[in-house]
């Protein structure tokens, strides 16, 4: 595992668009695997791919303290409710933006052995998740401040 370095606001590679991740390979996994050291050494809640220079669609997310979901081709399928919060993100620092997201989504996804996941996440788990695939569209907090 290595730290990475985090891009940050300005940079133009979080706004590119993320490819899917077609095949699933030790290299995945060591990067995922960076990305979850990288998050927690940062204070993070959850990390894309692109924010360690990667365009490809992964996330690092953490549902408890002591669970946390590597999530590969993350795909929002249903979602609902409505909240307003304030959201921190580890490219932007120093702000937080209140940013409306759904109450709850249906998540489908791939775990970093090529696993079909399907699973709901409700509230704060939920901002979380929808936080990270916003990154790999290259969408930023501050695009979505209310
Ligand atoms: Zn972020």
């Amino acid at each position: 595992m290595a730290l990475r370095e985090i891009r940050i606001l300005g940079d133009e590679l979080l706004r590119k668009k993320s490819r899917e991740v077609t095949e699933i390979n030790d290299k995945i996994r060591e990067t995922l695997s960076d990305m979850q050291e990288t998050m927690l050494k940062n204070d993070g809640v959850g990390i894309a791919a692109p924010q360690i220079g990667i365009l490809k669609r992964m996330i690092v997310v953490m549902k408890t303290e002591k669970e946390i979901l590597k999530l590969i081709n993350p795909e929002i399928v249903e979602m609902s409710g409505e909240a307003v919060d304030y959201e921190g993100c580890l490219s932007v620092k120093k702000k937080s933006v209140k940013v409306k997201r759904p109450t709850k989504i249906k998540v489908r996804a791939q775990d970093e052995y090529g696993n079909k996941l399907e699973f709901v996440a409700e509230d704060f788990f939920a901002r979380v998740i929808c936080h990270e695939v916003d990154h790999l569209e290259g969408i930023l907090i501050v695009d979505k401040e209310v």
